[in-house]
């Protein structure tokens, strides 16, 4: 019988591409390449990056490029986040970051099987699309954005589907932080497992 070749995407909608400093979760503070992706079918009420969904609405820009780019930062790391970029097959640019000597993060929702090889997962999931459950032994990092206090029960329910070295972390929704904050401070006393995520970026006004 005849194996079909895999065809491996050789050019992805690009929203932005930026050097800066990844602001939340493990690497916060850590010096970071991100490409953000168009294209996103999960559809958070309160998402920030509205303008990515529509994947059409952004450039297709080959792997190459978005390799060569990041290579000429100082960066060590690659940041690749969207919009939802689990809905691309990225085996063929995670190879090509990786041989240029990069390390490759993702930022995901989970919602598609991952594709691809990373250094490093953040599965950040969304009550708008449950998450494909392959991701939860692949997550290195479980993010959980809190809009009030019935999210730790939530964020709790996945703690228990990722792999026991997995880092947790609670991230207050932007709008609601001064709200949620001295919740999440609590909660993380309570519970020493978890970590406070803030978006660092956001009060040093870089992207
Ligand atoms: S998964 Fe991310 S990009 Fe997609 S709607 Fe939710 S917050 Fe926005």
């Amino acid at each position: 019988m005849q194996t079909q070749e895999k065809v491996l995407i050789q050019a992805l909608p690009l929203m932005e591409d930026f050097y800066t400093i990844q602001g939340e979760g493990f690497y916060q503070g850590t010096a970071a390449y991100f490409i953000r992706l168009g294209g996103c079918d999960v559809g958070c009420v309160c998402c920030d990056v509205k303008e990515s969904w529509d994947a059409s609405a952004h450039p297709l820009v080959s792997v190459e490029e978005m390799a060569s780019r990041a290579k000429a930062s100082k960066g060590e790391i690659v940041v690749i986040t969207g919009g939802e970029p689990g809905m691309y097959d990225l085996t063929l640019l995670t190879e090509t970051l990786k041989a240029s000597g990069l390390r490759t993060h993702i930022e995901t929702s989970g919602a598609y099987p991952l594709t691809g090889t990373w250094d490093w997962v953040c599965f950040s999931p969304k009550k708008f699309k449950a998450p494909d459950p392959s991701v939860f032994s692949q997550a290195n990092e479980l993010k959980v954005i809190v809009y009030n206090k019935s999210d730790f029960a939530w964020a709790e329910e996945y703690a228990s589907k990722v792999k026991s070295q997995c880092q947790l972390y609670l991230q207050p929704e932007w709008s609601k932080e001064k709200e949620v904050l001295p919740f999440i401070i609590g909660y993380v006393k309570a519970n020493p497992q978890w970590h406070v995520s803030l978006q660092v970026h956001k009060y040093m006004n870089i992207p």
